[in-house]
């Protein structure tokens, strides 16, 4: 009989409370750190992870999430899946980097984002070819390492169903979830080596089905479930979803012999479980504690909703509602919280005491955890009771300003105002935002930081980046200059910065990609602008040239894409707060002579919600709140927006919705094929298609990029053509930057000439 768990987390953080990790890796890639102490370094994070897992109380373990780089590349070298073209490395951490990373002749897999998280992983690429053999060396290395530990691991594994959804298929038309069948005997070879090694419970983490899926992809994954759960020797399965609710695939994976579900309370419904009669016979993992924000949970009301599910399953384990990978290690480095901020908040191990407490709570009774109740219980008073939640004349002032029209004019006439008082010739040039942050920055900022030099020395090194990036502008002839962002660390935590009710963390690093890590700032109240953020920089560039210079700002949609959101308003509510701070901007950007101002949304399309169902209403309000924050201008100011996708889907018609007079979008990779997309929608603004890729430092020829220019005037006219690259040149060097910027302005002149 297996023995049943109480309480857990169905992953956890992985690159290092200090991100020890990400340097171990990065040392490794530059050749200064060999295989063996890379090694080394991972195997004393994962025995730190799993015994402070075990400290905490947690009785199992998971283990298996740990990643060089990522949980579905791992996946692939573990299914034989990585591309051919890895092959000729000679090791297989080699073979492994270079999917993930390319070399000098492997181009990597392409990464992209997981679900509706800011966590991106790689595609694997599943061809004709592909010859599905296991290698069960990681997880069985894992498996071995814990129980050495005396640690009740429990292995995580990607199900078969959400890995074939999830990657891409090459030269084939038809949907890689036929060819589950050549995985089965794989991944039921595994759970009898997991047997061997005297695992008892195994998670497969089926995350895909909370999307929206066809009947015939979850009668596959029912056929999945029953076929594994046949298998006799084998661990208990806990068969995992997160991110949303399991919604018709529910029914169908509860009537198979699974032991265990794993479902997501947080995002998801807890009254769906009641009408399941099938789950009474499961071990039920309540996913209550959420994996993904970092607010401290409501206890009580947590308990009560796990003791009404008491009776629809066999039992419970509490649990957090995803991986921890998604929130920072813990909060003891925050040393700069107030005290109120502080306790309202839960990082990763705060949440693993929760889980616990939680656990404790429901086996033992209320009385048993009565502190830990009443802790949250006096935090959450306190949250709810702080003025800086509720700022009065700020939500007046939104409700006023929603009440009224936007009040611009039709793009056509716009169009012909702006004309006349900023002329510009044909396919006007321009950059995305950002100019390359050079070596010289980023010690300054190191210095400013450690307080080897002072504000005004660090101003006074930033204002003349500023003026060399203005002068190489006018050096190469473009059209409408920007003043290159140097000042800008991250494009959401400068304003989270400057803007009330935000919090930036020291040190709440969180896996983006890779050994690439964000801190996301912390939106606790409602947001304020108590000053101008950008327009000393505008007006400072702008003082260099007669060019005209783009305002630039970073919109409400993506500044919470990229933030900790509160969870006690309507993230609608949120969006409109944000947009009327950066609606303020933008006009103190034009009293101040701005001309042209682009409003930034890269991530509009990153929070479209994962259920069709749910999706109408997330681009209603994101839509509005970009307008909220680019409609006050007077209509001779042109608004730019810039996105950095191609495949617009769902989001198509929202791009129309946003009514920017310019919109710079990626577009070289997939071959000005998105302006099809555009016109097939009936868009009839400007538009800038991005005619070099800026994610390689190759520099582009004159006459790719003129073939290009001509390609998008098939689509476009000329009037409502802008040529600019793909995404902002932040990454790149100075060299390749200026060399590309050249061939751009040259292409377009040749091009000019030819309409
Ligand atoms: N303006 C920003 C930049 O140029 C835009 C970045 C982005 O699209 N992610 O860097
Ligand atoms: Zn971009």
């Amino acid at each position: 009989m297996t023995s049943i768990f109480t309480a857990t987390v169905l992953g956890s953080p992985r690159i290092g409370p200090r991100r020890e990790l990400k340097k171990a890796v990065e040392s490794f890639w530059a050749g200064t750190l060999d295989a063996p102490a890379l090694g080394a370094v991972a195997r004393e994070l994962r025995r730190q992870s799993w015994t402070d897992l075990r400290d905490a109380g947690i009785d199992s373990v998971p283990v298996n999430v740990f990643s060089y780089y990522d949980q579905m590349l791992d996946t692939a070298a573990m299914l034989g899946a990585l591309p051919d073209r890895v092959a000729g490395e000679s090791t297989a951490l080699d073979r492994y980097f270079a999917a993930a990373r390319g070399t000098a002749t492997v181009t990597p897999l392409e990464m992209t984002k997981w679900f509706d998280t800011n966590y991106h992983y790689l595609v694997p690429e599943i061809s004709p070819s592909t010859r599905f053999t296991l290698d069960p060396s990681k997880v069985l290395g894992e498996v071995e390492e814990a129980q050495a530990l005396g640690i009740a691991a429990r292995p995580v594994l990607i199900g078969p169903v959400t890995f074939l959804l999830l990657s891409k298929a090459i030269d084939s038309e038809s949907s890689l979830l036929s060819r589950v069948g050549e995985l089965l005997p794989l991944y039921a070879e595994l759970l009898g080596r997991l047997a061997d090694a005297g695992v008892e419970w195994v998670q497969i983490d089926e995350p895909a089905l909370v999307a929206d899926r066809t009947e015939s992809e979850i009668a596959t994954a029912g056929e999945v479930y029953r076929a594994l759960s046949a298998i006799e020797h084998r661990p208990a399965i806990l068969l995992a979803s997160y991110f949303g609710d399991l919604g018709a695939a529910l029914p169908t994976l509860a009537k198979t012999g699974v032991e265990g579900l794993a479902v997501d309370l947080v995002a998801g419904d807890p009254g769906a479980l009641a009408a399941i009669p099938e789950l009474a016979g499961k071990h039920l993992v309540a996913g209550i504690v959420d994996g993904r924000n970092v607010w401290r949970n409501d206890l009580t009301e947590s308990l009560t909703t796990l003791e009404t599910l008491r009776g629809s399953a066999r039992s419970i384990a509490v649990s957090t509602s995803c991986s921890l990978l998604h929130v920072p290690y813990s909060l003891a480095s925050e040393t700069g919280l107030d005290d109120s901020l502080g306790s309202w908040l839960a990082f990763g191990s705060e949440k693993m005491r929760e889980v616990t407490a939680l656990a404790t709570g429901l086996l033992s009774g209320r009385d048993a955890v009565a502190a830990e109740l009443a802790g949250a219980a006096a935090a959450l008073a306190s949250r709810a009771a702080d003025p800086r939640l509720h700022d009065r004349a700020i939500r007046e002032r939104l409700a006023t300003l929603k009440a009224s029209d936007d009040g611009r004019r039709p793009a056509a006439e716009r169009r012909e105002v702006q004309a006349a008082v900023l002329p510009l010739p044909l396919l006007p040039t321009t950059t995305i935002g950002s100019y390359p942050q050079t070596t010289a920055i980023r010690v300054a900022r190191a210095a400013l930081r450690k307080g080897e030099i002072d504000e005004a020395e660090y101003l006074r090194r930033m204002r003349g980046e500023v003026a060399d990036v203005i002068a190489l502008q006018e050096r190469l002839g473009l059209d409408v200059l920007v003043h290159g962002e140097p000042e800008r660390n991250d494009m959401v935590q400068y304003f989270a910065e400057q803007l009330d009710g935000f919090f930036a963390t020291a040190d709440g690093w969180v896996q983006s990609y890779g050994t690439r890590c964000v801190r996301p700032p912390i939106l606790f109240g409602d947001v304020r602008r108590p000053r101008p953020m950008t327009v000393e920089w505008t007006s400072y560039a702008q003082s260099l040239t007669a060019k005209p210079v783009k305002g630039m700002l970073t919109g409400p949609v993506t500044i919470l894409a990229w933030s900790f959101v509160r969870d006690d308003q309507p993230l609608s509510e949120s969006a409109d707060q944000v947009a009327l701070a950066i609606r303020e901007e933008t006009v103190d950007l034009e009293a101040a002579g701005a001309q042209v101002v682009q409003v930034d949304e890269p991530a509009l399309r990153e929070l479209l919600p994962l259920r069709a169902a749910d999706q109408p209403a997330y681009l209603d309000w994101s839509v509005g709140a970009f307008r909220l924050a680019t409609s006050g201008v007077a209509d001779a100011t042109a608004v730019h927006t810039h996105l950095c996708y191609s495949e617009f889907g769902e989001v198509i018609g929202a791009i129309a919705g946003l009514d920017a007079d310019v919109t710079s979008i990626e577009a070289a990779r997939s071959h000005m094929e998105v302006l099809d997309d555009l016109n097939a929608v009936g868009f009839d603004l400007g538009v800038g298609p991005g005619v070099y890729d800026i994610h390689s430092p190759r520099v582009p020829s004159v006459g790719e990029i003129a073939d290009s220019l001509r390609a998008a005037l098939k689509t476009v006219p000329a009037e409502r053509l802008w040529v600019n690259p793909d995404c902002g040149l932040k990454t790149r060097g100075r060299a390749e930057v200026e060399a590309s910027l050249h061939n751009l302005v040259a292409a377009t002149e040749l091009v000019r000439a030819e309409l």
